[in-house]
């Protein structure tokens, strides 16, 4: 049987539903452009350029400056992006505001982070490549380290929290298998609502977590073998590109 590879997203999709990740991960059927998708690279690009800049001129004024020459560079990379139907200025006015919340929640000036959109990797079994990019890791002079995600988005609702954590927990695994260093700190910021979701991961989570991708990776082996990707219809239906061709709404 051949490799499969995993990442978060990957892992998340089966997770909410096997012939979701058939037609992306199996399939690989093209999907429409997701401007929330879209929006979400945007910002994460101006906040990587941003670190680029020396400490003190890690501004909310130079970050809304870089904004739309990122934007340019957007469309250029992505031409089909000329399709779609944005306001530009209100385009653009929304992910400055969601800047605007990204400095209400730290200040760039104050620290050097390690590195930016890291790709971390590790063969979790002969059979099974993990892999992922951290938004940006920090390490402190006492060496303990931070893995940091920035989502455009709102933070979860209570009792959702373990959820959200579950993808940094996998680049805390596999940081903590090459390194050897169990990360100190799990940091989401969610700049859709200014909340900040922190977790301080444990060696016996992150074995947990090991234990879950590779029940995980069981049941994607299961499924290519038996050819049995079981719809499982929910309230993501609404936003799933593949609705017109899913079993659980054709048949
Ligand atoms: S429409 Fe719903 S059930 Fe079908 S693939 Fe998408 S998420 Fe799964």
């Amino acid at each position: 049987m051949s490799k499969i590879r995993l990442s978060p997203s990957r892992v998340n999709d089966f997770s909410n539903c096997p012939q979701l990740y058939k037609f992306r991960s199996i399939d690989q059927i093209p999907e429409p452009i997701s401007l929330d998708a879209e929006r979400g690279t945007l910002v994460h690009s101006v906040l990587e350029e941003l670190f680029e800049s020396p400490a003190p001129l890690r501004t909310l004024a130079r970050a809304l400056e870089i904004l739309p020459t990122s934007w340019e560079a957007q469309i250029e990379a992505k031409p089909a992006l000329h399709e779609s139907e944005i306001d530009l200025k209100e385009w653009l006015d929304r992910a400055a505001s969601l800047l605007t919340t990204y400095f209400s929640l730290e200040e760039p000036a104050s620290f050097e982070p390690t590195s930016r959109e890291l790709h971390l990797e590790m063969d979790l079994s002969e059979d099974i490549y993990l892999h992922g990019f951290i938004d940006r890791l920090d390490i402190a002079d006492t060496g303990e380290v931070r893995i940091v995600d920035y989502k455009t988005g709102k933070a979860p609702k209570p009792g959702w929290e373990e959820k959200a954590l579950f993808q940094l927990r996998i680049y805390a695994l596999i940081y903590w298998r090459i390194h050897g260093v169990l990360p100190h700190r799990l940091q989401l910021m969610y700049l859709g609502d200014g909340q900040l979701l922190r977790s301080a991961p444990t060696s016996s989570q992150l074995e947990n977590t090991e234990k879950k991708l590779l029940a995980v990776a069981d049941e994607i082996f299961a499924a290519l073998e038996t050819g049995q990707w079981r719809p499982r219809p929910s309230r993501l239906c609404d936003w799933c590109s593949f609705k017109t061709i899913c079993p659980a709404f054709t048949h």
